[in-house]
């Protein structure tokens, strides 16, 4: 696996978090504890950095798996992003390291764990719950597009939920970074079309529809556009054939803000500053981003 090996500079800046943040890392700087789960190419246990006594958790990746599956490339456009992060709604990537066989990325702890688990278990959220998560992921996502990020794989099973119950998006790895195609724009801008010089808002708008879909999936607990054949899922995105049930029963407030979401021409989709503003956000969010049970 070749991640490039970081060249840590000289510590200019003498605080201890900086420092804390520079260091080079290796396993025996932890106690491992219980696996927390378990991904495609390996396990994610909890963790403790013996020096700080911080609790993280490790994710430890397989690099012969990574390697057959070709998304080692992937995986560092993940860690490279995410590390970059620094939102209460973004789940922090803290560093990583490696040895021989391994990958490991040191993570925020998300104590209480996954969000699709929770779903499963209420099988749809009230529409306090769904408001609260679905401003924290416009927060989210407001800040990511400002650093021309954009993750394009917002769904339950990347949430995870904190401490407090607030919401973290995890799992960069489909996310893209923007920015070095701007830059190499900037120079002939002069002669791109419409669509290209308009293209990065775009991009970012496949974020909004993501979430007009996790919207609709909280409150009726099944994505919009299930069906049994992938050709049916394909044909009902493509049709944008959006319909409500009559249960569970859903405010038309909610199926506003979800149909101004799920638009098929993007740029008529509702931006996400304009989602905050949405009056079943204002009315149901928790202002703390935090739900309480
Ligand atoms: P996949 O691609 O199959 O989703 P993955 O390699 O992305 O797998 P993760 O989804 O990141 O692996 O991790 C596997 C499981 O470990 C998660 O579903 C979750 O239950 C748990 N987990 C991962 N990261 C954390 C974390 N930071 N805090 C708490 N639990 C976590
Ligand atoms: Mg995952």
């Amino acid at each position: 696996m070749a991640i490039a090996a970081e060249t840590r500079p000289q510590e200019k800046d003498s605080s201890e978090a900086k420092a804390h943040e520079k260091r080079r890392w290796i396993l025996d700087d932890f106690d491992i504890g219980k696996p927390l789960g378990r991904g495609k190419f390996g396990h994610v246990y909890l963790a403790r950095e013996k020096r700080s006594n911080h609790i993280v958790a490790l994710k430890v990746l397989f690099k012969s798996q990574l390697q057959q599956s070709l998304v080692q490339h992937q995986l560092r456009r993940e860690v490279e992003i995410q590390s970059h992060l620094r939102h209460p709604n973004i789940l922090r990537l803290y560093g990583y390291f490696y040895d021989q066989k391994r990958v490991y990325l040191i993570l925020e702890y998300a104590a209480k764990g996954e969000l699709y688990k929770e779903l499963q278990k209420c099988k749809y959220f009230s529409e306090r719950r769904a408001a609260t998560y679905v401003a924290s992921l416009a927060h989210a996502l407001i800040y990511c597009h400002g650093k021309h990020v954009i993750h394009r794989d917002i769904k339950p099973e990347n949430l995870l939920i904190g401490t407090q119950g607030e919401l973290k998006i995890a799992d960069f790895g489909w996310s893209v970074h923007t920015f070095n195609r701007r830059r190499t724009m900037c120079g002939t801008l002069d002669y791109l079309p419409p669509e290209m010089v308009e293209s990065v808002e775009h991009d970012a708008s496949v974020d909004i529809w993501s979430l007009g879909v996790l919207c609709y999936e909280f409150l009726y607990g099944v994505p919009p556009f299930e069906a049994k054949e992938h050709s049916d899922t394909y044909r009902r995105i493509v049709q944008v054939d959006l319909k409500f049930p009559p249960k569970p029963l859903v405010s038309s407030a909610a199926k506003d803000l979800i149909s101004q979401m799920l638009v098929k021409e993007s740029s008529q989709r509702l931006p996400l500053h304009k989602v905050l503003e949405h009056p079943w956000i204002v009315q149901n969010a928790d202002p703390s981003g935090i739900y309480r049970s």
